[in-house]
């Protein structure tokens, strides 16, 4: 993880923290890394937003226990299982968005539609106001990749 931007404005803090995962349905708790962030904003009061600058990446907030986390990689595959067909993995007559590097990840995408692209906490008392069991992931859809979080922070 790392910072690659960081700007601060009245009232505004805004950065872009860099991952790299390690693939497919891997949930990285980046929870202190946004409290990191919400600490060098200096805000008080307000609330942060953190967002996925990707379609096949979410953002969201739930318990971090490995057991759960397994649950939920076995719910995302049975709902959307990798061996189905997807158009968006037919290169023979997919035209659009296609790059040298094009992966068949109509599954990724698709998964994606279920889960957040971003989270908005609140900040009390310079801390994100979290319950007890929540913490904020970011969820890989895809195979390992370098990923990029937008977060700002609002007073
Ligand atoms: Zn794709």
């Amino acid at each position: 993880m790392d910072t690659i931007y960081s700007r601060n404005n009245t009232g505004i803090h805004f950065e872009r923290i860099r991952y790299q995962t390690s693939g497919h349905l891997e949930f990285v708790d980046i929870t202190d890394a946004v409290e990191e962030v919400v600490k060098r904003s200096g805000v008080q009061f307000g609330m942060v937003n953190i967002q996925s600058k990707h379609t096949t990446a979410a953002i969201l907030i739930n318990e971090n226990e490995p057991l759960l986390l397994e649950d939920f990689k076995r719910l995302l595959e049975r709902l959307v299982p990798e061996d189905e067909e997807y158009g968006h993995n037919d290169f023979t007559i997919r035209t659009v968005n296609m790059n040298p590097f094009e992966d068949k990840n109509g599954h990724s995408h698709c998964r994606a539609l279920f889960l957040p692209t971003s989270q908005m906490v609140n900040i009390i008392d310079s801390n994100i106001d979290l319950g007890t069991w929540q913490r904020i992931f970011l969820v890989e859809l895809d195979k390992p990749k370098d990923r990029t979080i937008s977060v700002v922070v609002l007073s």
